[in-house]
């Protein structure tokens, strides 16, 4: 048996604090209460002043994905080292079959390369193709292999985005199976139309990408997704929501009651499109990611999206690239590879951002962090949690400590952070991951193979994971 405890901190669920230990043995939760016995060789973690938290969820990864020409520079091992030192403990992350592949060959190739993840990891599956072969796969993945959601393309004409007839037909099928639609929500045609023309004019630099998606689009593709699942009966959740139009296309279908979930992302808080006219290509093309950060405004208005519980959950989209890797799209814009880092920074920047600006209360930092993206996904109150039996993922931040963001500093494995200087006040001290101590305090402990797979169970006939 092995057991530790952390001492006089103050526990945060999304519910409530109080100032508690926490010990944890074999693995799970064991006990909270105020100066606990614990069993002699117990280890003692001094977590007095710091906030004890439900370890981060992060529900929108991409480790080692292969990707216009090139595979991103975090595998599952330097990916979720970074997101142990962050203070996450699970990461979902997308499998991505190639085009007539099977999604369930697909998920072999994804679980062998994810082996090697130093904390937990889920699954879900991205519907990259469709075909009543990949629907009737969906059956066995939903519940033989506890992949129980999708995600469809409303973007990306000519690769992974359906037709209107697809996704209705996959939107069905998610919800006849108890899975939930996830939806990547731009509209690709005019994405294409809006690049044809942009290519006529001679425009190729990073300044046209936040051109060729502007968020009428966005606002358009989330209104049709939501339209279609809502038409159908099925749930669904809206990956990385950026721009106004697409928050309230979600805040309405949320007031009439439909069963919608909707995800942001950090940088979508904070950063605007500027950084695309910056003359210094590495540093705007380092920010390239699809949707692309929007016009001064928008970031102020998903915050009221938070605000107004319209988004409850975020996620990172980790995605990233070295600049060498973003230079393939040195004289074309299309061809940088589209993503940014975060997986390691989300906590540490939500953190700053909100809890320190008075924006967010830490019980709202947890929700949104942690406990949400587990309703969501079906993995509460197994994670996400710290009530007695839940998984040990436990985070430990000191909202005194700062530190300064920079990707000299990182371990997320790229030479370029969106969030470069930044100095944060409140740094992630411990992270326990099933009870292991895996980073203390700079120093990293993660442990190759320690993650587990996450199989997750289908939903009722009423989606439970609204939150
Ligand atoms: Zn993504």
């Amino acid at each position: 048996m092995t057991s530790t405890v952390l001492r006089g901190g103050t526990l945060v669920s999304d519910q409530g604090r109080q100032r508690a230990d926490l010990l944890c043995t074999d693995g799970r939760i064991a006990a909270v209460g105020p100066s606990l016995d614990v069993p002699a060789g117990t280890e003692v973690i001094d977590v007095g002043g710091c906030f004890v938290m439900p370890g981060g969820i992060d529900p929108h990864t991409h480790m080692q994905l292969e990707m216009m020409g090139t595979v991103v520079a975090d595998t599952f091992l330097t990916g979720t080292a970074a997101a142990a030192a962050g203070g996450t403990t699970t990461i979902l992350d997308f499998v991505g079959p190639e085009a007539g592949q099977s999604p369930l060959d697909a998920l072999d190739v994804w679980r062998a390369r994810a082996a090697p993840s130093v904390i937990d990891y889920g699954f879900h599956m991205t519907v990259s193709w469709w075909s009543p072969a990949f629907s009737d796969a969906m059956a066995s993945l939903v519940a033989e292999h506890g992949v129980t959601s999708f995600k469809f393309f409303l973007a990306y004409k000519g690769r992974l985005m359906l037709p209107d007839a697809d996704l209705i037909a996959g939107f069905r099928r998610c919800r006849d199976l108890g899975a939930l639609v996830q939806v990547h929500a731009e509209n690709g045609e005019l994405i294409a139309y809006l690049q044809d023309e942009l290519r006529a004019e001679g425009i190729t630099g990073p300044a046209a990408h936040p051109r060729s998606r502007p968020p009428l689009l966005e606002g358009e593709a989330t209104l049709r997704a939501i339209a279609m699942a809502e038409t159908v009966g099925a749930a669904i959740y809206v990956v990385h929501v950026s721009a106004a139009e697409a928050a309230q296309a979600v805040r309405d279908a949320r007031a009439r009651g439909s069963r919608v979930v909707g995800e942001t992302l950090p940088g979508f808080l904070a950063i605007d499109d500027s950084v695309y006219a910056s003359p210094d290509f590495d540093f705007a093309a380092g920010h390239v990611m699809s949707p692309p950060y929007r016009p001064k405004g928008h970031p102020e208005a998903i915050w009221r999206a938070i605000d107004d519980d319209t988004l409850s959950t975020t996620g990172t989209d980790h995605c990233c690239f070295t600049r060498a890797q973003k230079r393939l799209g040195v004289d074309d814009y299309t061809k940088i590879p589209n993503g940014c880092g975060g997986v390691e920074d989300r906590l540490a920047v939500l953190w700053h951002l909100g809890v320190n600006s008075g924006r967010l209360t830490p019980e709202r930092f947890v929700a949104l962090t942690s406990t949400n993206a587990a309703k969501a996904f079906n993995l509460h109150p197994r994670k996400g949690s710290l009530a007695i039996g839940a998984d040990a993922d436990i985070v430990v931040l000191d909202p005194d400590k700062t530190r300064t963001l920079s990707a000299k500093t990182q371990r997320q494995n790229t030479d370029f952070s969106v969030w470069e200087g930044m100095e944060v006040k409140g740094v992630v001290v411990h992270t326990l991951s099933r009870g292991r101590h895996v980073y203390a305090d700079g120093d990293l402990r993660a442990e190759a193979g320690w993650g587990r797979y996450v199989p997750r169970k289908p939903f009722g006939p009423v989606y439970e994971g609204r939150i």
